[in-house]
């Protein structure tokens, strides 16, 4: 009998009123290794009811006062960090240490947050009229929600939680399906930090929990990280139901490969930033684009590197690679393989065969190479979300520019270059959210803000950072006087201050 994964509703653990289950599985083994209660509207509803009854108390908390808690909780992720990079790579299967760093990125913006009473100072301005003053503030919002994908099952909720606890408001999660441990591990740890029942909460489930939460008239934002599709899907709906949205969607990066740049730290940069976590981050390359003669040298380099690539279990220090999450994502990426062959790109190294000797059940797939891939092909195109790296060649910067500006995403994108002219002129004019100068997965710092353009966000505020702070709170600006600045008469025009 495999253990039940249950929801985290108002400080405690729960088996809910929905009766459906799910599999999780470890994807090295291919066993299913916990069941997952998934929610229903009754869990959503339970959810929503403790947020609110806590969030009065919450909001009138100090930020000083809700910064130590957050202090506490950085501590305390800090000395689990261990606990949670063994549950991300037993459920979604990463290399131990590539879950490691996960921690410690989402750790980082728990760490910004702590900065709330800071971030949350307003504007005052003395004197904007004769005896009267001005000043600006930021309010929390209320019951927010965040909706997350699964292939960063610690760093995406806290990009988001943090940030909405600093400000004042009442957070339900509702993890992917896939790999939903982490998340009550979390809520553990803020219960031990100190925080109060019903201000962090995990509801499980699918569709059924995610569009109660977009429905629900008592949440006011919700906060989406997941595929383009789902994050359209979610904006649209969120809004029509008068909430505020932030939703990031898929990503095709694109690396620029320019024939100046240093060939060798280069093609090491491509490897970790297209295979890495089994090309399933949102910030993987995709797609290099070889400039001039730049392409041969670089198709060169790559195929012995993708062939050696060791694949297997993420536990073993030794592994670069782990597996896909799971056997329907394995048979998705492996099919993307087979149409771009059809498609006539050049297949230079084929993934889909690799078998993993010591776990033939797992959800593994060899690296796959591509070379001559042109813009019409659905592998250029579409996200394949796996190891799977393809190569267009262009005649020179300008080429390479239009085809990264033209492309329906732009979430991250990066330029190789020795070059300052070039590099300049690509970090101004590219069409992205998040651009990386020889840095191939340019993530911003918790201090900076993570979002990208195009078909990779909907929505106005990007995560974390100033932004997180914009996105989770009011704005309020109060402008007062006291009765010895009040002038004789009534005004019947537009009142100006000056
Ligand atoms: P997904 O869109 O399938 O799922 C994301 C979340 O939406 C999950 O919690 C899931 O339960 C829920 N969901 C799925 N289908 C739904 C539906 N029909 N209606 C309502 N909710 C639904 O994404 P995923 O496969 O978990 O994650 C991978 C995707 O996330 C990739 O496209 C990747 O690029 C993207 N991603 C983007 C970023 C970013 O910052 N832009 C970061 C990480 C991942």
């Amino acid at each position: 009998m495999s253990s039940l994964i249950q929801h985290y509703i108002n400080g405690s653990l729960t088996e809910g009123h929905g009766s459906k289950r799910g599999d999780v599985f470890n994807p090295a083994t291919g066993k299913v290794s916990a069941q997952l209660a998934l929610g229903d509207t009754k869990d959503v509803d339970d959810a929503v009811a403790a947020a609110k009854a806590a969030f009065p108390g919450w909001a009138q908390t100090t930020p000083l006062a809700r910064a130590r808690v957050l202090f506490r909780f950085r501590d305390l992720i800090e000395k689990h960090a261990r606990d949670l990079a063994a549950v991300i790579t037993a459920e979604h299967g990463k290399v131990l240490s590539d879950a490691l760093s996960e921690v410690t990125r989402g750790m980082e913006v728990v760490e910004f947050a702590t900065g709330a009473p800071e971030l949350l100072k307003g504007e005052f301005t003395e004197q904007v009229g004769r005896g009267i003053d001005a000043w600006s503030m930021r309010q929390p919002l209320g019951v927010v929600a965040g909706i997350t994908p699964f292939n960063f099952p610690v760093m995406v909720p806290l990009w988001m939680a943090p940030m909405a606890l600093a400000c004042g408001n009442c957070f339900i999660l509702k993890p992917s399906e896939r790999d939903p441990s982490a998340s009550l591990i979390l809520a553990d740890l803020l219960k031990q930090a100190g925080l109060p029942d019903g201000v962090f909460q995990v509801v499980h489930g699918d569709k059924l929990v995610v569009d109660a939460l977009l429905k629900h008239p008592d949440v006011q934002a919700i906060s989406f990280v997941g595929s383009t599709p789902i994050a359209r899907y979610i904006h649209e709906t969120g809004v029509a139901h008068g909430k505020r949205v932030q939703a990031l969607g898929g990503a095709k990066n694109h690396a620029v490969i320019m024939p100046d740049c240093d060939l060798d730290k280069t093609v090491d940069a491509l490897m970790g930033a297209a295979y890495g976590s089994a090309g399933e981050r949102c910030m993987a390359i995709s797609v290099a684009v070889a400039v001039g003669p730049v392409a041969d040298a670089l198709i060169e380099k790559l195929i012995p590197k993708v062939e050696a690539l060791k694949i297997g279990n993420g536990t073993e220090d030794t592994t670069e690679m782990g597996p896909l999450v799971t056997g329907i994502h394995r048979e998705k990426v492996a099919s993307y393989v087979t149409i771009g062959a059809e498609e006539g790109a050049t297949l230079l190294v084929d993934g889909r065969d690799f078998k993993s000797a010591q776990n033939p059940g797992g959800f593994f797939i060899g690296g796959s190479l591509f070379d001559h891939v042109t813009p019409e092909m659905r592998i250029y195109r579409e996200e394949i979300f796996g190891p799977v790296l393809a190569v267009v060649r262009v005649p020179d910067f300008e080429a390479a520019l239009k085809l990264v500006n033209e492309h329906e995403f732009g979430n991250g994108t990066a330029i190789f270059t020795r070059d300052g002219d070039s590099a300049r002129a690509f970090t101004h004019r590219v069409q992205a959210g998040m651009v990386g100068v020889n840095v191939p997965i340019p993530v911003p710092m918790a201090f900076h803000s993570f979002g990208g353009w195009k078909a990779s966000l909907f929505g106005d505020h990007h995560m974390h950072g100033a932004e997180g702070v914009r996105f989770f709170t009011k704005y309020k600006a109060v402008t007062s006087r006291w009765p010895t600045g009040i002038r004789q008469g009534a005004d019947f025009v537009m009142p100006t201050l000056g």
